[in-house]
């Protein structure tokens, strides 16, 4: 029997970080080929060259998500280079911790232009293809902010509530096109973004920063963090013809933390 993703062609936007990494390593592991973007090309080809040191069925792209120019101009280059296209994980995303007295409308923009305008931005690119070739499977990561508020994060919190709207909205629409489109929702994942937030919290609660991170555990799993790699084992399954029942599903991968 192949690999459930045997040559198929997905793009993960924000490869560079943690989550992006673990997708691509999850999608490769299941046969795929996988066009790596990020903000940086350098951060990008280091991911590229650890993933697949030969480099065969990797290909790292600089495309900046709320960018149309960058994004239609790394669809491209991705179809050109692999020859077809089936899959694309929304990956990118940014987090500014800030009491919600704090935030301002240039702080709100930012999360909404990144995080939710990014995922369509891209999604409507690869779409455009997906809908001349056939089909393909889109899973847009959002988080389980994006279900329960948490503090100090209304704007993020807000985005991802976006982004799972989003993938609803999509996936009833793009059906008829062949099109699947779903959402993961995460909860803490051992990745740069989670220290970024034991960061910003420790000096605020005076509790060391590893201290916090220690805490951030899922009760369920005995108190360890989320690896990147299982989101992406998830991710790699959404995106197979396994799941194609599953439509439009904002699905918690948060180890029973948020009941639904
Ligand atoms: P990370 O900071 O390690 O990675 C995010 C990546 O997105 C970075 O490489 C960054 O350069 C890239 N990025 C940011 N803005 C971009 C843009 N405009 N265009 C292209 N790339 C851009 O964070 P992560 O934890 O790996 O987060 C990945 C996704 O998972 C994000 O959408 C995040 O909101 C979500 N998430 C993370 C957690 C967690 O605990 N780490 C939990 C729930 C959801």
């Amino acid at each position: 029997m192949s690999a459930p993703l045997h040559d198929r062609v997905t793009i993960v936007t924000g490869a560079a970080g943690g989550i992006g990494e673990g997708v691509a390593q999850a999608l490769l592991d299941d046969g795929a080929r996988v066009a790596l973007w990020d903000l940086s090309k350098e951060r990008t080809e280091q991911v590229a060259r650890r993933l697949d040191p030969s480099g065969e069925r990797v290909l790292a792209l600089e495309a900046d998500v709320t960018d149309q120019d960058a994004v239609d101009a790394a669809v491209a280059a991705t179809t050109a280079h692999f020859g077809r296209l089936d899959g694309l994980v929304n990956n990118a995303g940014v987090i500014a911790m800030a009491p919600s007295w704090e935030e301002d409308a240039a702080h709100w923009r930012r999360h909404l232009e990144v995080n939710v305008t990014g995922t369509f931005v891209c999604s409507k690119a690869v779409g455009d293809v997906f809908r001349s070739s056939g089909g393909g499977a889109i899973v847009n990561v959002a988080s389980n902010c994006g279900k329960a508020g948490y503090r100090n994060m209304a704007a993020y919190n807000a985005s991802k509530s976006a982004v799972i709207g989003l993938t609803r909205s999509l996936a009833m629409e793009w059906a008829d096109v062949g099109i699947n489109v779903n959402a993961v929702c995460p909860g803490g994942v051992d990745t740069p973004m989670l220290s970024q937030v034991a960061d910003w919290l420790s000096p605020r609660i005076d509790v060391p920063a590893e201290e916090l991170l220690a805490g951030m555990g899922a009760e369920q799993l005995g108190g360890r963090r989320i690896m990147p790699i299982e989101i992406g084992r998830v991710i790699a399954f959404l995106l197979s013809n396994a799941a194609v029942i599953i439509r439009g599903q904002s699905i918690s991968v948060d180890a029973g933390a948020t009941p639904y």
